[in-house]
């Protein structure tokens, strides 16, 4: 990788990355504060079990994000495995420079082992961009109802630019990363006069060719290799240093969202937080899972599409909610804990829920959860608190008693 860079650049890189990885520890360090503040949950359980179920939960064609959105689902596996790829490609890289060479004068990177390697690295590099592609084009040009938050999901402590910059920020780092590393790499195999049979790049050796037929000098393709590889590395260390602080932290809450959800969820209510009957209000009031949750949504909307109660007009809407709480836990909004139930919401909204969990069955990470947040004061004749679940001091009565008058649900 560093073979033929001048010795500054591989002191400089080095260094960066160090600081990458020291911002990346300091964000992850900023989120689990808020889960050790938050209620334990007993989700350490066959561990084995849940890994393995999150992993099936994400394999190719099961992936839940394939249901109800075919489009974003192959978009999202695409980019999915190319970066998984990409990033297994780059640790075998520096193992070959910074190990084996280095401490044993050795490199497995040789013959069809190195075609082989180049081969995938760019066949999953094209496929990386073809999804992101796919994502822009889905979110610039053919925005479903789903992705327009500003018409009736805008959170009340998260501001509608702060959503959509990040939105594309994130895709914008990973476009990027994705481009500048093939067009180093067409520039670089320009310089060193490979051919497909020497380096089986079919992206990278068609650049190259496009390079060679402007007829510029080596000299300036190598110094242009120079200046786009900095661009990618950089790109890449900044993409790691922004995960924890973004949307992208959901490469690792979601997979947690996944694993510890609580598969029984349509069955029974989690048991009461406290016996006060005002509701949750503070981080130490949610589980450690249920911040998971929070932090693992995307905000693709698919729980706000099949909720009943939002469909039929009731004032909830379970992205919204999520959207809120997730805000107020990373804080923003105001500085003072205010409860849920008639603080960050109405008591209207949370008792618009039906309890029915199609957003959580819907949600490609198994993050949405309206009921979560609910108090026991219930704003209509009749209320009685979820059977279960939080006492409202009346006698635990069935559904019908205490939904909403015309609600959906039952
Ligand atoms: S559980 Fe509540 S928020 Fe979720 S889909 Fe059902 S009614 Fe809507
Ligand atoms: S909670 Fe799930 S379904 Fe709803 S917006 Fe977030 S990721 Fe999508």
């Amino acid at each position: 990788m560093f073979d033929a860079f001048p010795e500054w650049v591989k002191i400089t890189f080095y260094s960066l990355a160090a600081l990458s990885v020291a911002l990346f520890v300091l964000g992850a360090w900023l989120r689990a504060r808020r889960y050790l503040k938050a209620r334990k949950s007993g989700r350490f359980d066959h561990l084995a079990g849940r890994f393995a179920a999150a992993v099936r939960k994400l394999t190719l064609f099961r992936s839940r994000i394939w249901r109800r959105d075919m489009y974003a689902g192959i978009a999202h596996d695409l980019i999915l495995w190319g970066f998984v790829v990409l990033f297994i490609g780059t640790v075998i890289l520096t193992i070959d420079e910074e190990v084996t060479k280095l401490f044993f004068s050795f490199s497995f990177l040789r013959g069809t082992i190195y075609l082989v390697y180049s081969f995938f690295l760019d066949l999953f590099g094209i496929l990386f961009l073809i999804g992101l592609g796919m994502m822009i084009v889905r979110r610039a040009f053919r925005r479903s109802s789903r992705l327009r938050y500003e018409e009736d999901a805008v959170p009340q402590a998260a501001s509608m630019s702060q959503i959509i910059l990040g939105d594309w920020i994130f895709l914008g780092l990973l476009v990027v990363v994705g481009l500048t590393g093939f067009i180093a790499e067409g520039f670089r195999i320009h310089v060193d006069g490979t051919t497909f049979a020497q380096e089986w790049s079919p992206l990278g050796v068609g650049l190259a060719s496009l390079v060679g037929a402007t007829g510029i000098s080596t000299a300036a393709s190598w110094d242009i290799h120079l200046g786009f590889w900095w661009v990618h590395a950089l790109g890449a260390l900044g993409f790691i240093a922004y995960i924890p602080f973004s949307k992208a932290f959901h490469i690792l809450a979601g997979f947690g969202s996944l694993m510890f959800s609580d598969e029984k969820a349509g069955r029974r209510l989690e048991a009461p937080v406290s016996m006060e009957p005002s509701g949750l209000s503070q981080i130490s009031d949610f589980s450690w899972v249920q911040l998971t949750h929070l932090d693992a949504c995307i905000r693709c909307g698919r729980c706000e599409e099949v909720c009943p109660a939002y469909l039929s007009g009731l004032p909830i809407s379970p992205r919204k909610l999520i959207l809120e709480l997730s805000a107020r836990f990373r804080g923003m909004g105001p500085e003072k804990p205010m409860p849920v139930a008639g603080g960050m919401f109405s008591q209207e909204m949370l008792w618009a829920c039906g309890t029915c969990i199609a957003c959580m069955e819907a949600c490609p990470l198994q993050a949405g959860r309206a009921r979560a947040a609910h108090s026991g004061d219930a704003p209509v004749p009749g209320g009685a608190g979820l059977p279960g679940q939080e006492p409202s001091g009346g006698p635990r009565q069935p559904r019908k008693v205490w939904q909403l008058p015309g609600g959906a649900g039952e």
